[in-house]
């Protein structure tokens, strides 16, 4: 399994008592962005594209601190841009880990081998190495030659130093299933903890935007990949099966955004991982505030693809646990990968989508020059706004280049 007993305890613990307290809404992982710099420029991915005032901001330690104990979920996922270029990331590590929370550092492995002594194996620490593929198709999702096998040799030295590791694979519709079967093969005879993988996200901002996947071709995508694995009971999915089930087209979620509630430098995203439609000061004012029923499949144009983990693990977790015999068959029995599929969410009342990121940039970047006028106004580059045709949505995505 690629979920250890102490953590799938712990959180099994957590939601019971949830469930029992009649929450409505509750986080089950924080995903932390403390900042969005990176050293890769991956052509799927919408996270890197500010000028560079927004790029040099990070999220404190002691805000990454406020942004747990706010929020309380059990399970902290930290991403970026690159986790490991923060320098205060060890004692953000360690805070976590004090507060008896289990600990995702996600990282495209280039100075894992560098700074892997700033930190201690632990059961509740896991290295999520960020893998697409084979060594062609990592290479290629990462625009760079040698990542796959830096990151390979990342994986067999942290394991080496008794760390639990794991992979992240994001998926394209250039994706194989004979070959991502193959690959997920090899990873595990790797003696991997994990496998987390999900469809890629259309990130308005991502410069390549022929590459994502629709809801069908997803569906067909994962069949294709898990009637190759045992219904998916070949490889350590660190996924709940019922997550693996809906991708594989035999549920229809509405996605849970609330589930895995995002903080980045901007403050508390709204609604999701995935879009930024806005931002909360605090967790309680995203929680509160957040008009919930205008986001997901069938409600937002932005939502019509999505079927990424962070927006619905947390449904198909809750699935599992108000329908456990279900959850047992398919636990017991495999993922089915033959047959009709679910009827999916009716698109046709969607409302269209918003293009804002623009806003939310200039308003970040007038905060940063306020705190700090003299360097700003000194050395501050000039932000030229544009809009480009094509992306998600007919009107085309808004396109911001930092000019010095
Ligand atoms: S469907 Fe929309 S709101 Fe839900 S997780 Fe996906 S992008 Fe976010």
């Amino acid at each position: 399994m690629g979920i250890p007993m102490l953590q799938a305890a712990r959180i099994g613990a957590y939601l019971m008592k949830q469930q029992l307290s009649g929450r409505k809404r509750y986080p089950l992982v924080l995903m932390l962005e403390p900042l969005f710099r990176c050293n890769l420029a991956c052509a799927g991915c919408g996270k890197i594209d500010y000028p560079n005032e927004i790029l040099n901001q990070r999220l404190s330690y002691e805000q990454c601190m406020e942004a747990i104990d706010e929020c309380g979920a059990p399970v902290v996922s930290i991403a970026g841009g690159e986790p490991l270029l923060h320098k205060d990331m060890p004692r953000i590590v360690q805070g976590y880990l004090e507060r008896k929370k289990f600990v995702i550092l996600c990282t495209n492995a280039l100075l894992l081998a560098k700074k892997i002594d700033d930190y201690k194996p632990s059961p509740a620490f896991t290295w999520s190495i960020h893998l697409d593929g084979d060594q062609i198709m990592h290479d290629k999702s990462v625009c760079q030659d040698g990542v796959y096998e830096k990151a390979v040799e990342a994986i067999k030295l942290a394991k080496s130093k008794g760390f639990q590791v794991s992979i992240n694979c994001t998926l394209f519709n250039d994706a194989d299933p004979e070959r991502t079967a193959r690959f997920f093969d090899e990873v595990t005879a790797m003696g991997l903890n994990g496998i987390t993988v999900s469809p890629g996200y259309a990130y308005e901002r991502a410069p390549d935007q022929q590459h994502f996947l629709n809801r069908t071709k997803t569906k067909e995508l994962f069949r294709g990949i898990l009637s190759r694995g045992r219904g998916g009971k070949a490889w350590p999915f660190t996924q709940s099966r019922m997550f693996l089930n809906f991708l594989a087209g035999n549920e229809a979620y509405k996605c849970t955004p609330w589930g895995n509630p995002t903080r980045t430098v901007f403050g508390w995203q709204k609604p999701c991982y995935l879009l930024g439609e806005g931002y909360a000061k605090t967790f309680k004012e995203l929680m509160d505030d957040t008009e919930w029923d205008k986001y997901g499949v069938g409600n937002y144009e932005k939502c019509a693809d999505c079927m990424v983990h962070s927006g619905f693990e947390a449904s198909a977790v809750k699935h599992m646990i108000t329908n456990p015999i279900k959850a047992l068959k398919v636990q017991v029995g495999g993922i089915r990968t033959t047959g009709a599929m679910a009827k999916d969410i009716s698109l046709d009342n969607q409302r269209p989508a918003d293009y804002v990121f623009s806003g939310h940039v200039e308003k970040k970047l007038a905060e940063i020059r306020a705190t700090a006028p003299a360097k700003g106004a000194k050395h501050g580059p000039r932000v030229k706004i544009t809009r480009s045709p094509g992306g998600a949505g007919e009107a085309g995505p808004e396109s911001i280049v930092a000019a010095e």
